[in-house]
């Protein structure tokens, strides 16, 4: 840590595989704004150092929007996690910088094993990731062998290799389903409020490990509904790992993408939205014409948790992405994940797309059934 970052404490919920949760503390360091002058030159040096490193940025939804716009300009992407990674195997550049939590980078490192996999800050967590370690989780999973073990991407490269399947968007309720159908039952990680969304539409037999985001998890319910009676006309869009009494006010529930895409065609002037603020640079970027107002996180019980921005995507910055680059080679901040994990990881992602071209839908997130089905990944 230096002056250019301030380190924040963030509680996470840590669930354990009896049933017990456990408030635990982690960390965050958020750097500061650089100024004008600075921002144009590391913005200018990132982009030398791209080309010079045949290297693509991949930037998530939540990162900082200069991220956000130099992944767009510089031939990178900005999208889900799971599009994340898709796009850097399939993009022709050897490295790979992902600006998300670090789950994102063990993610393309799954997919792309042969390609250099960097992240800006290696401590960017996940409070999905943390609060489900995968020693607890195999333990959990060990001790109900009669159930099929479905995992959100939203884990680790190890909880991913101890599940049957990993799902994302509209593929989530179509899975679960045919694992019903067959009379299944299911063990769901990590999200208990995506967990529940997926059971309610399925009436699947689903346990559930009961971990959460600490930005969707701090959306509230009554301070929502005060806020919808004073823009009646406002459409509200809530990410599925909010608590079920936000969805309940929802006009569309979906993913990062699914949100972007109801917010373009739906016919509204005004949108109150429950997902990180982060996503409110692209929503408004695309739509200049609209609205766009944070749903409310500032409850009874708000916390330092409660501004709707997750510490951990706020970790990537202008002054890591060229650093990590200058070090590409070096192993500064680059993946590693163990073969015979990463080889197993890739079971159930690979599982997840055979069943979705076997049902013939398309491996890509589909962002109009994530709208009506309300799944998708961060
Ligand atoms: S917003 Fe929530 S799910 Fe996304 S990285 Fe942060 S803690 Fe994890």
């Amino acid at each position: 840590m230096n002056n250019l970052t301030h380190r924040i404490a963030v509680e996470y919920e840590k669930p354990s595989a009896f049933n017990s949760c456990s408030t635990e503390q982690a960390w965050a360091s958020v750097p500061s704004e650089p100024n004008a002058v600075e921002r144009e030159e590391l913005i200018s040096k990132i982009k030398a150092q791209l080309i010079e490193k045949n290297a693509v940025l991949v930037s998530h939804y939540y990162v900082h929007p200069d991220l956000q716009d130099l992944a767009e300009a510089t031939g990178g992407l900005v999208s889900d996690s799971l599009e994340m990674a898709r796009f850097g195997r399939d993009h022709p550049a050897q490295t790979l910088v992902v600006a998300g939590v670090r789950f994102m980078g063990e993610s393309a490192k799954i997919l792309s094993p042969e390609k250099r996999v960097l992240v800006p800050e290696m401590d960017a967590n996940c409070s999905l990731d943390l609060g489900c370690p995968a020693e607890e989780f195999t333990q959990f999973c060990d001790e109900h062998p009669d159930r099929t073990v479905v995992v959100y991407a939203n884990t680790s490269a190890a909880v991913k290799a101890r599940a049957d399947w990993m799902v994302t968007s509209s593929i989530a309720l179509k899975v679960v389903a045919h694992l019903k159908e067959q009379g299944k039952k299911i063990l769901w990680a990590p999200d208990r409020h995506l967990g529940s969304y997926i059971q309610r539409e399925t009436g699947a037999d689903m346990l559930m490990w009961q971990g959460a985001c600490i930005v969707h998890d701090e959306f509230k319910a009554i301070e929502l509904d005060a806020l919808k009676k004073q823009y009646p006309q406002a459409k509200v869009l809530v990410h599925p790992e909010s608590p079920a009494s936000v969805v309940k006010l929802a006009d569309a529930v979906g993913s990062t993408s699914a949100i972007l895409k109801a917010a373009r065609d739906m016919k509204a002037d005004t949108f109150i939205v429950a997902t990180d603020n982060g996503m409110m640079h692209k929503l408004r970027q695309q739509n200049p014409d609209k609205t766009f107002i944070e749903a409310p996180t500032a409850g009874q019980s708000a916390t330092c948790k409660s501004c709707a921005h997750c510490p951990w995507m706020a970790m990537n910055d202008l002054r890591n992405v060229l650093k990590v680059l200058e070090q590409a080679g070096t192993g500064y901040n680059e993946i590693q994940i163990d073969e015979h994990i990463r080889a197993r990881a890739k079971l159930p992602i690979d599982r997840m797309l055979d069943f979705a071209q076997q049902v013939g839908i398309t491996s890509k997130p589909n962002v109009d059934s994530a709208i009506t089905q309300g799944l998708g990944p961060a």
